[in-house]
């Protein structure tokens, strides 16, 4: 499988980890030795996929991505990028042994093969089930130490600790992961957390990476499935290090706002909003948090580049923030800030929208019905010009000619 290979000394693109340029990250990895700090190619990288409080939301995500898709990873059927061996509870053939086999190996350096530890859901306080002689979430059994010849139920955090040092990279996948999320929610019976809480800020991958986070409830599948290959690509030693930014996002897609690519940001801009649910207008006041929230749905969808909450009607509640869900509840109500730009939004938009609907007007009109009289739609009368579009355009049009020859019209 693996051939050995020099680090590269160089990207195409000058990426961010935890605060390090690339160069700078590059130097530290050559400093580095031994098999598992080495990059491809490598045939076939294995992907443990642990969930702790999750509800699976994250999964059923990821299987709807397209661009890459599950299968094509599976498959190895994108180019440079090696086959993914994925072991995951709910989508996996085998059962029982035959399952753990594979964690067990991994544990023990015995894999052959790199791996990425994803996490879904967040990561409970296992004492706390313990004293009630119970767990919260947990992977396969092993012989309790405690009371020999009995098995135990092994927490997926305690794979998550086991695995980590190991792992080429660890993946949170879902706010649970990221950043705790509904769980960890005011009153966090369970002391639930996230991934980076729960492994601490000093701790880096094999190949010097902390904690990558691709947030979201649920996240877009595709965000997931193009940051995993993104990596896939690095550690095969044929990709740039993504780029990340300080809170461990895929930076290039987390770094604008829902608002700026929402299909619904024009009627904002006119200070025309949504008094209901099915309204078309903007959303903002009946509860929308976009203009402050880092998330892409609105220019990517939810899956196969449809759907994505305002694209449907939902208003943006924060789900990729790591303030969510104290920071933006109670949910379905205006923010406080929208008082102060909602009121400027419609100040400007009750000077600028009679203007636009002049110009849409006039501009919805064929030249020649202006100059013969004749409307020849058989659909209806488009309303004419009124006297006073005609004396606006008598000024915009004169504007508009001024430097262009086209003034024939
Ligand atoms: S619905 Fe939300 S994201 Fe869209 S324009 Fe309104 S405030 Fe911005
Ligand atoms: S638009 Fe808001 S609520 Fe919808 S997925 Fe993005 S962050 Fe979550």
């Amino acid at each position: 499988m693996a051939i050995a290979q020099e680090p590269p000394t160089s990207f195409p693109q000058a990426g961010n980890v935890a605060g390090v340029s690339q160069e700078e990250w590059a130097t530290q990895f050559a400093a580095q030795s031994g098999a598992a700090t080495r990059l491809g190619p490598f045939e076939s990288v294995h992907v443990f996929w642990l969930a702790g409080m999750s509800c699976d939301g994250c999964s059923i995500a990821v299987v709807g991505a397209t661009m890459p898709s599950v299968e094509s990873l599976l498959t190895g059927s994108l180019p440079g990028v090696p086959i993914v061996y994925l072991h995951h509870t709910a989508l996996q053939i085998e059962a029982g042994e035959a399952y753990m086999e594979p964690f067990r190996k991994a544990t023990r350096g015995e894999l052959g093969a790199p791996y990425v530890v994803v996490y879904e859901g967040s990561i409970a306080d296992e004492s706390k089930a313990m004293a009630l002689g119970g767990y919260w979430s947990a992977i396969g059994e092993e012989e309790d130490p405690a009371r020999p010849g009995e098995a135990r139920q092994v927490p997926s955090a305690v794979w998550l600790k086991r695995m980590a040092p190991g792992a080429a990279a660890v993946v949170a996948i879902g706010t649970c992961a990221t950043w705790g999320g509904i769980p960890a929610a005011y009153g966090n019976p369970t002391a639930s957390m996230s991934v980076q809480d729960y492994l601490g800020r000093d701790y880096r991958s094999t190949l010097g990476v902390p904690v990558v986070n691709v947030p979201g409830c649920s996240p877009v599948g595709d965000n997931f499935t193009e940051t995993v290959a993104a990596l896939l690509l690095f550690l095969q030693g044929i990709g740039p290090l993504p780029e990340f930014d300080d809170l461990g996002r895929p930076a290039w897609l987390f770094s604008e706002t829902v608002h700026r690519s929402c299909t619904r940001a024009g009627y904002y801009e006119e200070g025309s909003f949504a008094k209901e649910y099915g309204d078309r207008e903007c959303l903002v006041e009946v509860g929308c948090w976009g203009p402050v929230v880092n998330c892409n749905i609105t220019s990517r969808g939810a899956i196969n580049h449809i759907g994505g909450c305002m694209n449907v009607g939902g208003p943006c509640i924060g789900c990729t923030m790591p303030g969510f869900p104290d920071r933006f509840s109670p949910f379905y109500k205006a923010p406080p800030g929208t008082f102060v730009s909602g009121t400027a939004s419609k100040l400007v938009g009750s000077f600028v929208r009679p203007l636009r609907r002049i110009t849409q007007r006039y501009g919805n009109r064929e030249v020649a019905w202006d100059r013969t009289g004749l409307v020849t739609s058989g659909w209806g009368a488009p309303k004419g010009p009124t006297f006073l579009d005609r004396l606006v355009h008598v000024a915009y049009d004169r504007m508009r000619r001024s430097d262009t020859r086209a003034k024939h019209i």
